[in-house]
């Protein structure tokens, strides 16, 4: 196996693998009628993952090496077509990356979250962050701080939350692994690596 499918298995546990297994939806939108399908099942968009991963790395060594594109000019067409995607996802309805991702905290998330929920950075710390390797991160996975699938501490949330799914943060080329990594459980990653495909003209074969 490879080493980043390691990665999304430590992502993801089995209790995530099972609720995403229960073949919720999130809505799909009218683009589906014309254009090419954007793809909004979370157990579909698990499963394409799956049997994409392959092409994905031959997608990641040609942005890398084969895209005639600046990393500038890249970057701007990864935005646009985001912002595209993006447009016809919603994220009410899903939350996936609430539910199934480590959403890793610093100081200041830590220092902001303490004051927001009235706690003293040390409670803070013991009841809602561990540690591994050095990195910390929110202890619950669903997130405690979810209510449905919204935030309940949505101005305050992590930085780590807020970035997601760090689409339109700079240098794409050097960080599609990550890409093709939350592509298995976040629609808009899903459908912007398909999009980008066609938008990019890359030849599969
Ligand atoms: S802090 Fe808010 S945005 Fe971040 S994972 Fe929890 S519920 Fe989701
Ligand atoms: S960012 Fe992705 S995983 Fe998170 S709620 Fe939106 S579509 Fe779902």
């Amino acid at each position: 196996m490879p080493l980043w499918l390691y990665y999304i298995a430590s992502l993801c546990d089995g209790a995530i693998i099972e609720r995403i297994s229960k073949e919720r939806h999130v809505p799909e939108s009218p683009i589906t009628k014309s254009g090419p399908k954007i793809l909004t099942n979370l157990a579909q968009v698990n499963r394409r993952a799956n049997d994409l991963a392959e092409q994905n790395v031959r997608f990641r060594v040609w942005v890398k090496f084969g895209c005639k594109l600046t990393d500038h000019e890249l970057d701007a067409v990864v935005r646009e077509v985001t912002d595209e995607v993006w447009s016809h996802i919603d994220c009410t309805a899903c939350g996936q990356c609430c539910k199934a991702l480590r959403i890793t905290v610093d100081a200041d998330d830590i220092s902001r979250l303490s004051k927001r929920t009235g706690m003293g950075a040390m409670a803070f710390m013991r009841r809602h962050v561990r540690e591994k390797s050095g990195e910390k991160y929110l202890a619950q996975s669903p997130c405690s701080f979810l209510r449905g699938n919204s935030c309940s501490i949505y101005e305050d949330r992590p930085k780590a939350c807020a970035d997601f799914p760090y689409l339109h943060a700079e240098s794409f080329r050097e960080r599609m692994l990550m890409m093709i990594e939350n592509s298995f459980v976040c629609p808009v990653v899903f459908n912007t690596l398909e999009a980008l495909k066609r938008k990019l003209a890359w030849n599969k074969k």
